[in-house]
């Protein structure tokens, strides 16, 4: 689909705190690359916690229909109110919900290493984004013992087939071409088995296309550990949603300052960037957050969407910058404004 486009559509939901200051950052690292994309058509949306107490919606309609006609969007951060707010929900969650972005992909590289040096972590974190403990059915039961909860586990064998073909397809375009299942079958043998029984199937599934890719497994628990000591042995980690949540967040604090760490929310038709990090209120307004973390989120909705060569420009620029270490915001231990970085990235590309 990649070749057949002359126009490329791009929700642009920078929502709350520095979402405002580093989604602008990868529109501008976009459109520095020219001719190599299809003419990028921005569509500037609104959602949002502040908008919400604003106008009592967090995800107007209006944002909705422009990003159904979209063909991908980056999307900035939230603010979580710090406790239950009447009427709110996180609209990030809900745009995962209608656009059907079932995997959360994670990409978490060392920083900068040079042409020479391989990076000593190099992974790629594929969390499904749907089901497991997120689908937040629990239930308070009183006994005469106290009280009781419960909460449900969800896990099909769908989510699990088309969360594990992402992994494989995102596999099969790496070097290693290497996927680790993160189960814990061994408690859990009826959900965890089954994502582990289905994700292992879908070689078998796609005759031929993944007979170059290795498959490995380990319990949740034992990888968190590897994670720590020896990051390098991973590739692909493909996990249900909770214990994915956990292992990239982890794998993030394994490369440092949460200005870097870019995702992508992918569905089969539709594809949001997001930073990882969120609206970080102590440095909005500022103009000093990272805006790293967004362009390499740029990058990845590229490269999902087919465009590798540009995706890698962005991240080449990118890499170039941080390794020469004279233009960096304060979280990298620099004294530039979020733009300055920005300038030189642009300036590299
Ligand atoms: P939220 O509730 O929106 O997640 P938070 O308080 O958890 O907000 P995060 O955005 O998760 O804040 O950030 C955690 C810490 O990392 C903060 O101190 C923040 O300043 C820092 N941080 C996060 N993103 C960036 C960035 N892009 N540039 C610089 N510092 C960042
Ligand atoms: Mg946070």
């Amino acid at each position: 689909a990649a070749a057949s486009r002359s126009s490329l559509k791009i929700g642009l939901v920078p929502a709350d705190g520095i979402g405002r200051e580093v989604i602008p950052a990868a529109r501008q690292a976009i459109e520095a690359l020219g001719s190599d994309v299809p003419k990028p058509e921005f569509v500037e949306l609104l959602a949002g916690f502040e908008l919400f107490t604003r106008t009592g919606t967090a995800l107007p309609e209006e944002t909705v229909q422009a990003l159904k006609e979209s063909d991908c969007a980056l999307f900035g951060a939230v603010s979580s109110p710090s406790r239950r707010v009447t009427g709110y929900s996180s609209p990030i969650v809900g745009l995962r919900k209608i656009l059907d972005l079932y995997a959360n992909v994670r990409p978490v590289i060392s920083v900068a290493p040079t042409p020479e040096e391989k990076p000593s972590v190099d992974l790629i974190v594929v969390r499904e984004n749907t089901e497991c403990l997120y689908v937040k059915q629990e239930e308070m039961t009183p006994t005469e013992n106290g009280r009781e909860a419960r909460a449900t586990r969800l896990i099909t064998e769908r989510a699990s087939r088309r969360i594990g073909e992402m992994a494989f397809e995102l596999a099969k375009a790496r070097q290693r071409k290497h996927v680790t299942i993160i189960h814990k079958s061994n408690v859990l043998s009826i959900t965890d088995g089954l994502f582990r029984e289905t994700v292992r199937s879908v070689p078998r599934l796609h005759e031929g296309k993944y007979d170059d890719v290795e498959i490995a497994e380990q319990l949740v628990d034992s990888a968190v550990y590897r994670l720590f000591r020896e990051p390098h042995i991973y590739d692909v980690m493909v996990a249900p949603n909770l214990y994915g949540d956990i292992i990239s967040d982890a794998a993030a604090a394994l490369v440092g300052s949460l200005g870097l760490v870019p995702s992508v929310n992918a569905g089969d038709n539709f594809v949001m960037g997001e930073p990882v990090h969120g609206s970080a209120p102590d440095i909005a307004g500022q103009g000093i957050a990272n805006p790293i973390a967004s362009i390499r989120s740029a990058a990845l909705m590229l490269r999902h969407l087919g465009y590798g060569a540009p995706a890698d420009r962005l991240d080449k620029a990118v890499d170039e910058v941080i390794r020469e270490g004279q233009v960096l915001t304060p979280d990298l231990g620099g004294k530039s404004k979020t733009q300055e970085v920005v300038d030189a990235i642009l300036k590299r590309i």
